[in-house]
C-alpha cells in the first residue's frame, strides 16, 4: 500500500519534496496557508502586472546544470519559461564613490577575463581564486547529485572557513575583496561568518548559467502542483496547519486551522522551524535541541519597493543591478541609522516577455532589519496604522532618491509605487523576523548553525530554506536529501540522473 505523507508548507521546499515523493510512489497531501501555493514563487498583481515575491535571480537550469537534472527528473522542464541574463554582464556591481561599474560575465574564463579588466594586476589571483570557487563546488556532492559522505564534517575547511577569509586569502586588494563579494546583499553574506562553502555555491552557481523566469516565477510553483496532482496527490491551499499532534515521539495527526485533521504515516515541515514549534507542544523536544533551533540566527530582512513604469519611458536591462555608496557597504550593509539608510540596493527588471526592450516594472531590494519595523511588531497586515505608512512612504522616498542618484529624473518615469516591509514578509512567509532567507550558517559553529532534516520524532522530516541553504538551489537540494530518507538517497539520485534532460523553452 502507498504510503501517505503530509508537508507542512506548499513553497518550493514542500512542492519539490510533494513532487518527488509523488513521482516515486507516495501519497502526497500538501498544506498551504495562502489561497495559492508558491510561497517565495508566489507572484501577485498590482495594476495588471505580475510581481515576483521572492524569486528574482536564478539559475541551473543550463545544459547539466544541477536544477536542470532535478526539474527534468520531475518532468517539468518543458513548462518553464527562463531568459538567460547577459553573458557579457549577468550583474552589475556599481559603486557610487569611484563610479566604477564592474561587470560579472557569465562562465568561468569570462568571469576572470571581465573582472581582470578591472584589475589588470590581480588576474593571476581572481583566476586562482575562481579555481578554488569552481574546486569547492566539485566537491560538494549534492550539488553534483553524488552521494554525500557519511561523514558531513569532511569538507571541514570550507566549513569553518569563511567567505570573506577565503577572498582574503588570494588577493589584499581592499576593492577587489569586496567586488568579489558583490552578491552579499543578494544572499545575505557576512564578513567572518558565512562559510566559505555558500559564498562558493552561489558565486558558482551564477557564473555556470545566471538567468530569470519570465513573466514570474509562479508557473514553476503551477508546474509542481500538477505534478503532485497527476501522481494522485493534492495541495490544499487556504488550509494553515495550527497543531501537530505528538505522542510518544511519534506524530499522531496535524489539525488546521479550519477544525480539519489530517492523518500520515511520515510528516514534513518546510516551514521556519520557530513557527513549527509554535504550533506544536515543545515538550515533546529536547529542551536543547528545542532552544538551539529556536535561537539560530536569522538573515536579514529588507525593504523591497515595486516600481511600475509610464509606457516606454525605462529600458529593459537584461543584468540584475547592485548598488553601493561605497566598497564597506557591501558588508555592512545592515549597519545603518535611519539617516544612512539604504547603504545600496539590488534592483532589476524582471522580464516579462523574451523580447521586452521596455521595462514596465522594477523592483528594488534594500536591506533592512527586522528592528526597523520591531514597533508595529503586534500588528496585522493592513492593520498597522497610519505611523507606520508614513514610515513606509518615508523609506520608499530614500530609495527613490538614491534611484535618482542613479538615474536622474527616475521619479518621472514611474507609473506607481508600493512597498514591503521585514512585517510584510515576515507575515506573508509566517517566516521569524521576516528574515528573507531564513536562519544563517556560522563558520564559527558549524555544528550549533545546522539543523537536521531528521528530528527525534519517528515521523517527521524537515526541509525548506532553513536547512542547509536557501533560494533556488538549496531548497530542492534539501528536498533531495529530505525525500532521500524516505526513498533511499542513492536509489533516488539514480533515478534522478538517469532520465533523460530537457532543456526550458528558450534554451532549445
Ligand atoms: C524578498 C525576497 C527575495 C528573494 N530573492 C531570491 C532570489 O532572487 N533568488 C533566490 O534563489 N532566492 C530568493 N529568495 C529566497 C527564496 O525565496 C527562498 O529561499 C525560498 O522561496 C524558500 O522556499 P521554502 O519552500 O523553504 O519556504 P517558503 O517559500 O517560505 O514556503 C513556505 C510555505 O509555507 C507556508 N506556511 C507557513 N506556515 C504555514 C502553516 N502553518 N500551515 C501551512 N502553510 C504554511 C507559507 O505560506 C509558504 O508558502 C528571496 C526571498 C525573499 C523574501
Amino acid at each position: 500500500m502507498k504510503k501517505n505523507i503530509l508537508i507542512i508548507g506548499g513553497g518550493i521546499g514542500g512542492l519539490v519534496c510533494g513532487a518527488i515523493l509523488s513521482i516515486e510512489g507516495y501519497s502526497v497531501r500538501v498544506l498551504e496557508k495562502h489561497k495559492v501555493a508558491g510561497g517565495g514563487l508566489h507572484t501577485f498583481k498590482r495594476n495588471d502586472i505580475e510581481f515576483e515575491t521572492g524569486m528574482h535571480l536564478i539559475s541551473g537550469f543550463q545544459h547539466n546544470g544541477t536544477l536542470n537534472k532535478l526539474f527534468s527528473y520531475i518532468g517539468i522542464v518543458d513548462k518553464l519559461h527562463i531568459k538567460p541574463a547577459d553573458e557579457d554582464g549577468f550583474d552589475h556591481f556599481h559603486v557610487a564613490a569611484d563610479g566604477v561599474t564592474y561587470k560579472m560575465a557569465r562562465g568561468q574564463d569570462n568571469f576572470v577575463k571581465t573582472l581582470s579588466t578591472y584589475f589588470p594586476e590581480e588576474k593571476e589571483n581572481i583566476r586562482d581564486y575562481i579555481k578554488k570557487i569552481y574546486q569547492i563546488c566539485e566537491n560538494i556532492p549534492i550539488y553534483n547529485l553524488r552521494m554525500p559522505s557519511a561523514d558531513i564534517y569532511s569538507n571541514i575547511e570550507v566549513m569553518e572557513t569563511s567567505i570573506s577569509d577565503l577572498i582574503a586569502s588570494y588577493t589584499d586588494n581592499p576593492k577587489l575583496q569586496t567586488v568579489l563579494a558583490w552578491n552579499n546583499a543578494m544572499y545575505g553574506g557576512r564578513k567572518n561568518k558565512t562559510p566559505a562553502y555558500v559564498g562558493a555555491l552561489i558565486t558558482h552557481f551564477y557564473i555556470e548559467g545566471a538567468s530569470r523566469f519570465v513573466g514570474g516565477s509562479q508557473h514553476l510553483a503551477d508546474a509542481l502542483v500538477q505534478i503532485i496532482e497527476e501522481n494522485g496527490g493534492e495541495v490544499l491551499t487556504n488550509t494553515s496547519a495550527s497543531f501537530i499532534d505528538i505522542k510518544e515521539q511519534h506524530i499522531l495527526k496535524v489539525v488546521a486551522e479550519n477544525g480539519k485533521e489530517y492523518m500520515a504515516d511520515w510528516y514534513i515541515s518546510s516551514i521556519h522551524p520557530s513557527s513549527m514549534f509554535k504550533i506544536v507542544d515543545t515538550c515533546n523536544f529536547k529542551k536543547a535541541y528545542y532552544q538551539r533551533i529556536d535561537n539560530i540566527q536569522n538573515s536579514n530582512s529588507a525593504f523591497i519597493t515595486f516600481v511600475t513604469f509610464k509606457p516606454q519611458s525605462f529600458p529593459y536591462q537584461n543584468y540584475s543591478n547592485f548598488y553601493a555608496h561605497d566598497y564597506d557597504d557591501v558588508w555592512n550593509c545592515a549597519e545603518y541609522t535611519s539617516e544612512s539608510w539604504p547603504r545600496g540596493c539590488m534592483y532589476l527588471t524582471p522580464p516579462m516577455t523574451y523580447h521586452d526592450t521596455f521595462a514596465k516594472k522594477m523592483i528594488i531590494s534594500t536591506i533592512m532589519k527586522f528592528d526597523s519595523v520591531k514597533k508595529w511588531e503586534n500588528t496585522t497586515i493592513g492593520k498597522r496604522g497610519p505611523e507606520y505608512e508614513n514610515f513606509k512612504t518615508n523609506y520608499e522616498n530614500k530609495v527613490l532618491d538614491m534611484m535618482e542618484k542613479i538615474f536622474p529624473d527616475f521619479r518621472s518615469k514611474i507609473n506607481t509605487v508600493f512597498s514591503a516591509s521585514p512585517l510584510t514578509i515576515r507575515d506573508y512567509y509566517n517566516v521569524k523576523e521576516g528574515a528573507i532567507y531564513g536562519t544563517i550558517s556560522d563558520c564559527n559553529n558549524m555544528p550549533v548553525s545546522q539543523i537536521p532534516i531528521r528530528t527525534k520524532i519517528d515521523n517527521f522530516l524537515l526541509t525548506g530554506q532553513n536547512i542547509n541553504l536557501h533560494g533556488i538551489l538549496g531548497v530542492p537540494l534539501t528536498a533531495i536529501l529530505t525525500c532521500g530518507e524516505l526513498i533511499g538517497l542513492d536509489k533516488l539520485l539514480k533515478n534522478i540522473k538517469e532520465k533523460n534532460l530537457s532543456l526550458p523553452t528558450f534554451l532549445k
